[in-house]
């Protein structure tokens, strides 16, 4: 969940890994350090976040280095703890992102053999191995150090008199951005874009000797090609652009991101499949778990193709009887449980295939196929646009096998996104905020909508939220409703709309302030409820995704007065590689 960034080239390199880790602070961390090479190797590391400022970093000299963003598995942040770690002699330096699973047996028998520890990481032992096997050749003694290693690992390390960076991957991920007499190296392509739009992506085994002129990769203990990539996001995606938070931003951009992927995401690999064998498994975590629930209730209605979904965190450790396709959605391609529950569905000989938003990324090279949503990179840890980009998908993969059905919602849907952007949730925020628990709930469709608002509001605004089907609350939790405990009732025109309108009624019998979200003009609702809020939409699969799009907002502005940090809300990060 951490980050890496090395460079090799003509600039001073330490801001600029500063500022590239910066980038990947989205990824959330608890510590940071650079180490350099000058004449030495200067390290510095400290525990919490990244200062605006860090004179330190300018002060470092060298064009070659490396620096991290910790996300402690082992030993707690702390200076110490911080990476880069280095050698006895402190002239090697390393940073590795993963966890090394055997580290116990190898600091004992590094530790018999001389070798000083001085932190509790598991990462310090890969630093001691490197020296053992070190005689003036990096590449030679990176090769030879991780032969020891089980477990995960991206590493980049350094040592004096050496004008290369080492890096290598085993199941963590690792990308190199080849410039113009410089090359970079990161967890992801957040740090490179700046720099570059050529990129290498590594494949687990590879050994890399990155200097200013490109890459030499060695797999095997042989010399290998991988192709070089263009990537189509740019610098400007990945700062605020004027916007308070990267969320906001990213709530804005999605009309702009449903347009795009409705009209370019390319749902062939999922058609083929699912028009030769007509069923379909999801598997997910969190707020793409919340997609593929939607993406179930179009593909069953619009397709009749029957849609099981399974939290990847399950599906792994009891893995359903199920030989046809699987589908597997990861925003950002390293989800390690979504990852885990495809290995385990290729392990039953089912079709696999990957919706993920990062070219390149694991998902990709285990899934039999993939599909990419145009999200751009998303950095605010909550996700938004990259939920909205995979409705995108499943409402053209329902269209498609659904012999056009979903035209006029594909083709409406971002303008009335646009409209939604522009409502006032100032008043709907008043009634939310001082809340010490609330109930987001829906039917059918708006169910999976009530799921992912009351995870909004959990994540950034720390206030406890459920979301419920509406007709389960009186089977139970009614025992927790009073004036303290709001509704967010999603009531929209259909089969369930009487039954939603009764159930509203019992919540308010029993003290609930009820906030209901309907359709503009809806007096019925807007009786029962204490406040309305309408959102635009013609039918209800384009009002799934603008009310998708209302909780975000009610959530983003309950945080923000709440005061909490929206962009990396407390103990969660952007993406979850460890199970
Ligand atoms: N396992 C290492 C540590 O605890 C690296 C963690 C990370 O990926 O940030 O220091």
């Amino acid at each position: 969940m951490c980050g890496i960034v090395g460079y090799a080239g003509r600039r001073k390199a330490a801001p600029l890994i500063v500022d590239g880790l910066r980038r990947l602070e989205y990824r959330g961390y608890d510590s940071f350090g650079v180490a350099t090479v000058g004449p030495h190797v200067e390290v510095y590391k400290r525990c919490g976040r990244i200062p605006a400022s860090l004179p330190e970093s300018r002060a470092m000299k060298g064009s070659l280095g490396i620096g991290h963003t910790r996300w402690a598995t082992h030993g707690a942040p702390s200076d110490t703890n911080a990476h880069p770690h280095t050698d006895c002699t402190g002239r090697i330096a390393v940073v590795h992102n993963g966890i090394i699973e055997n580290y116990a047996s190898l600091r004992k028998r590094l530790g018999r053999k001389g070798h000083t520890f001085r932190s509790e990481t598991d990462t310090e032992v890969i630093a001691h191995l490197i020296e053992e096997e070190y005689d003036g050749d990096l590449l030679g003694a990176v090769e030879g150090a991780v032969k020891s290693l089980e477990g995960s690992y991206a590493i980049l390390a350094v040592a004096e008199g050496d004008r290369r960076i080492v890096a290598a991957r085993c199941a963590s991920p690792l990308v190199l951005g080849l410039g113009d007499g410089e090359t970079l190296a990161a967890s992801d392509l957040t740090p490179l874009l700046e720099y570059t739009e050529r990129v290498i992506f590594a494949e687990d085994g590879d050994i890399i000797a990155i200097t200013p002129q490109g890459a030499e990769i060695r797999n095997n203990g042989e010399a290998v090609e991988r192709p070089v990539e263009l990537v189509n996001w740019c610098a400007d995606d990945v700062k605020k652009g004027g916007f308070e938070h990267f969320m906001l931003k990213e709530i804005y951009e999605q009309p702009r991101v449903f347009y795009e992927t409705a009209r370019t995401a390319d749902p062939a690999p999922l058609l083929d499949l699912l028009r030769e064998t007509p069923a379909l498994t999801i598997v997910a975590c969190g707020t793409s778990y919340h997609a593929g629930l939607i993406g179930m209730y179009l593909l069953e209605e619009f397709a009749e193709i029957p849609v099981r979904v399974e939290l990847a965190s399950e599906f792994r450790y009891a893995v359903p009887p199920v030989r046809n396709p699987v589908l597997a959605i990861t925003q950002s391609g390293e989800t390690a449980d979504t990852l885990w529950a495809l290995r385990a569905a290729k392990a039953r000989n089912c079709p696999t295939v990957a919706l993920t938003n990062v070219m390149g990324s694991t998902v990709t090279r285990l899934a039999d196929a993939a599909i990419f949503t145009r999200a751009g990179p998303e950095v605010g840890v909550a996700a938004t646009k990259s939920f909205i980009a995979q409705l995108a998908v499943f409402l053209a993969l329902a269209d498609r096998l659904g012999q056009g059905r979903l035209a006029a919602s594909l083709g409406n849907a971002h303008l009335a996104i646009g409209d939604l952007l522009r409502e006032d949730v100032g008043e709907a925020v008043a009634l939310l905020r001082g809340a010490r628990s609330i109930f987001y709930v829906g039917r059918g469709p708006f169910y999976p909508v009530a799921l992912e608002g009351a995870l909004k509001m959990k994540e950034i605004s720390y206030i406890h939220a459920e979301g419920y089907a509406a007709g389960e609350l009186k089977h139970g939790p009614f025992a927790l409703l009073t004036p303290e405990t709001p509704v967010v009732a999603l009531c929209f025109p259909g089969p369930a709309y009487r039954v939603m309108i009764s159930n509203i009624k019992e919540m308010k019998a029993r003290g609930a302030p009820v906030l209901g979200i309907g359709v503009p003009g809806d007096r019925e609702l807007g009786e029962v409820v204490d406040l309305f809020l309408p959102v635009p939409g013609d039918d209800p699969v384009v009002q799934v995704l603008t009310s998708s799009v209302l909780v975000q907002l009610l959530a983003y502005h309950t945080a923000k007065s709440l005061e909490t940090d929206i962009d990396r809300p407390r103990n969660l990060a952007k993406s979850v590689t460890v199970e």
